[in-house]
């Protein structure tokens, strides 16, 4: 059998790409097993508020259910975190959405029980993705991509009545045409476009700041291979015609349904990379050297540590750069 690390893609293991959680596909179809799960001694409640959980110390808090089983909470499933001593106890996982942050009782992080609620702070994914453990950034990965895709999908497509929700939270069904419908993620590519002197493309989108360069990126189309969505975008973006595309690693970005699909690719003619101007505005040529010496020098910034646009960049780079001030994505 093969270890986690033998079949990790190029990039490694990514930030949001950790899962230590069995999501249990064959049992949340059961009927009645979130009710079942919900009475277990064992199993934990994680709660999820606009985006965020609760943090303390760097882990998930994660509660003890009470009461009756609420309507909207999905089966996250079983964490796997036993085999990694001191990272919790097996449990099965259940999430809670709330529109404000709920009052907690008898929490637990990291396995450990807390005693005092009071310092616990509602932290959003990507400010803490990479500080947690494993099992705790897969689970919170999972909570908020399946809450995103319920919060917009209420009711049926076909026909506009609202849908209910069925096996554990992983299904809506329309009560009038029977129509079942399931979470849907929206793939995107996002690439490092090197030259035949192996400099790095990098883009400056028209949404940040002048400052901030990173990786080009856009949204597979239907119908569409990823490669070709590597070609086209890169032709929309910087005008420039690469070919060669090599996949690197991906990892979900639910902000609010993406998964990031990392490649790589090159081009022969560099001198005709010009920005588009309405999504780009500046693209930029970098050799190694310069890209460290306009980061440290904090002449550009690079996107935050749980990004896949910073393990791309420093996968190109070969090493660590130093870390960004502000921007997480
Ligand atoms: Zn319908």
């Amino acid at each position: 059998m093969r270890t986690p690390e033998e079949i990790l893609p190029a990039l490694g293991r990514l930030p949001l790409a950790r899962e230590e959680v069995d999501r249990g596909c064959e049992v949340r179809a059961r009927e009645g097993w979130l009710e079942q799960v919900w009475t277990r001694a064992e199993s934990r409640v994680l709660w999820v508020s606009g985006g965020r959980a609760p943090v303390l110390g760097g882990q998930l808090v994660l509660t003890r259910p009470e009461g009756r089983l609420p309507a909207g909470a999905v089966y996250l499933g079983r964490s796997t975190a036993d085999t990694v001593p001191g990272a919790g106890p097996r449990a099965e996982l259940i999430l809670l959405v709330s529109d404000d942050h709920p009052p907690l009782t008898g929490g637990e992080a990291g396995g450990q029980a807390v005693s005092s609620l009071e310092d616990v702070a509602w932290v959003g994914l990507r400010d803490v993705a990479a500080a947690l453990t494993d099992r705790d950034a897969g689970v919170f990965v999972e909570a908020v991509a399946i809450a995103n895709w319920h919060a917009v999908h209420t009711h049926c497509p076909r026909c506009g009545t609202p849908t209910e929700v069925t096996q554990s939270g992983w299904v809506r069904v329309c009560p009038q045409d029977r129509s079942e419908h399931f979470p849907r993620t929206d793939p995107a590519i996002i690439v490092t476009v090197t030259d035949h002197q192996d400099r790095l493309l990098l883009g400056n989108n028209v949404a940040w700041g002048p400052s901030v360069y990173s990786t080009l990126a856009g949204f597979v189309e239907p119908g569409e291979s990823l490669e070709a969505a590597v070609v086209r975008e890169i032709h929309e973006e910087s005008n420039l015609r690469v070919h060669s595309p090599v996949y690197l690693g991906s990892q979900p970005w639910p902000f609010p349904q993406s998964l990031m699909l990392g490649y790589t690719a090159v081009t022969d003619h560099p001198d005709e990379a010009a920005a588009d101007r309405e999504e780009v505005a500046h693209v930029r040529w970098f050799t190694r050297q310069e890209l460290e010496d306009a980061v440290s020098g904090g002449e550009i910034t690079l996107p935050g540590s749980a990004s896949i646009s910073r393990a791309l960049i420093e996968h190109w780079f070969g090493g660590a750069l130093p870390e960004p001030r502000t921007l997480q994505n």
